[in-house]
């Protein structure tokens, strides 16, 4: 794991002051790191009938997809408002300063399926909740959460009421 560590590059004051930016592109860009972190993921959920793996807009794209070909599951966009054609849900979160919104197809899961939720990094967990809420609204079953990243000091676990949580790397 150390090893992984090293592979994220780590941007201070990104995108704004006072952040430290977890930047993955330096991993991803690793063939074997890719590989590593795909495989450490498909490996988890193989055996756990997983129907979709959602992934959060815009980095958990870069996974969700990889992951739910390995383990033959589909894969569903969680997406920034406006950019999905159909009938959505959309739910809104409060952010350090102002809102965000997310935004699911209304058919995008079948009431009962098993879901994997997955995003690049946990941080406060408001993402992560909100995708939550919209999948539970939904009628999805929520097998676990899976991050690459977990910043555990700003607790973003607990926001995710009970649900399990599996994270690669902590800080
Ligand atoms: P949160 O809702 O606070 O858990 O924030 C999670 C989302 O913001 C994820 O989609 C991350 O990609 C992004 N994010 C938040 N903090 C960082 C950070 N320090 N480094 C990289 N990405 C971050």
């Amino acid at each position: 794991m150390e090893e992984l560590k090293k592979k994220i590059r780590e941007v201070p004051d990104f995108p704004k002051p006072g952040i430290l930016f977890y930047d993955l592109t330096t991993l991803l860009k690793d063939r074997d790191g890719l590989r590593q972190i795909v495989e450490i993921l498909s490996e988890r959920y193989i055996q756990e009938g997983i129907d979709q793996v959602l992934g959060i807009e815009s980095r958990g794209f870069i996974f969700a997809p990889a992951v739910a070909l390995n383990i033959g599951a589909g894969f569903v966009p969680v997406r920034k408002p406006g950019k999905l054609p159909a009938e959505t849900l959309s739910h809104s979160y409060e952010l350090e300063y102002g809102q965000d919104t997310l935004e699911i197809h209304r058919d995008a899961v079948e009431p009962g399926q098993r879901i994997l939720i997955v995003d690049d990094l946990i941080a406060t967990g408001g993402t992560a909740a909100a995708t939550a809420q919209m999948a539970l609204n939904l009628g999805a079953d929520i097998a676990e959460f899976a991050f690459m990243v977990e910043l555990e000091f700003l607790n973003g676990r607990e926001k995710l009421n009970g649900h399990e949580v599996f994270s690669i790397l902590k800080y």
